[in-house]
């Protein structure tokens, strides 16, 4: 299945995709995380996007996109992957478009986490990421059983630059802008597909999977 995730961040994206992605047995590929990596092992990569990232701007188009074509040249990504903060805008998902039909194939299914601006600023100011593994938790939501401390592998927990008041704010402005008209451009090319993402992550991950259950192949 060749998947995109789509809703505002703090949505559960991250969290969703984890579960989707080992349930149907594709890779997930967040550009987020590819992006932080590369930060955080300060590439030539890493360093055009921090002071974007930082900002809570989009990172450009160009560098963007050359990003996801080399990963989805992979070959772990032929037979199928999730999306995860890709595409962003309507000139990445044109070009999305255009690099799937070259390969002769098409996105299957576009699902968006449908949660209010209330639920997305109480999720981003708790969130906190492993420095190790990169699992996401939530201070309050979704906490380790000791603070600060990943249960899964030890690792230090860190809070994301980006994930301040200031910037949350602001990277809410970036997705109504830039990011929801993908919601139309979707539902316009019919694979649009919309969940309820409040509730309990096990719930929200059976109602995304019974919803693209129909679209398993
Ligand atoms: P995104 O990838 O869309 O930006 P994340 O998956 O990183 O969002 O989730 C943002 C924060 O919200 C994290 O701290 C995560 O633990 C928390 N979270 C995710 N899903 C839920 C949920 N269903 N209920 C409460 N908190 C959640
Ligand atoms: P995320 O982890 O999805 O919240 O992304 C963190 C940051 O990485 C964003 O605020 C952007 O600066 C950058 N980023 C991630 N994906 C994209 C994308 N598709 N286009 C441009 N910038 C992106």
């Amino acid at each position: 299945m060749r998947l995109v995730l789509v809703g505002p961040p703090g949505a559960g994206k991250g969290t969703q995709a984890q579960f989707i992605a080992s349930h149907l047995s594709i890779p997930k590929i967040s550009t987020g995380d590819i992006f932080r990596d590369n930060v955080s092992h300060g590439t030539a990569l890493g360093r055009r996007a921090q002071a974007f990232m930082k900002r809570g701007d989009l990172v450009p188009d160009e560098v963007t996109i050359a990003m996801v074509t080399d990963r989805l040249a992979d070959d772990d990504a032929g037979s199928g992957f999730l999306l995860d903060g890709f595409p962003r805008n309507v000139p990445q998902a044109e070009t999305l478009k255009k690099m799937l039909s070259a390969w002769d194939t098409r996105l299957d299914v576009v699902l968006e986490l449908v949660v209010d601006d209330d639920e997305v600023v109480r999720r981003l100011s708790g969130r906190r990421t492993c420095r190790r593994c990169g699992r996401v938790w939530h201070s309050t939501f979704d906490p380790p059983a000791q603070p600060g401390i990943c249960d899964d592998c030890g690792g230090e927990l860190f809070q994301r630059d980006d994930d301040r008041e200031e910037t949350i704010r602001h990277r809410l402005e970036v997705y109504q802008q830039q990011t929801a008209p993908l919601v139309s451009f979707y539902a316009d090319e019919g694979i649009l597909l919309g969940i309820d993402a409040t509730g309990p992550v096990d719930e929200i991950t059976e109602r995304a999977l019974s919803a693209l259950r129909r679209f398993i192949r």
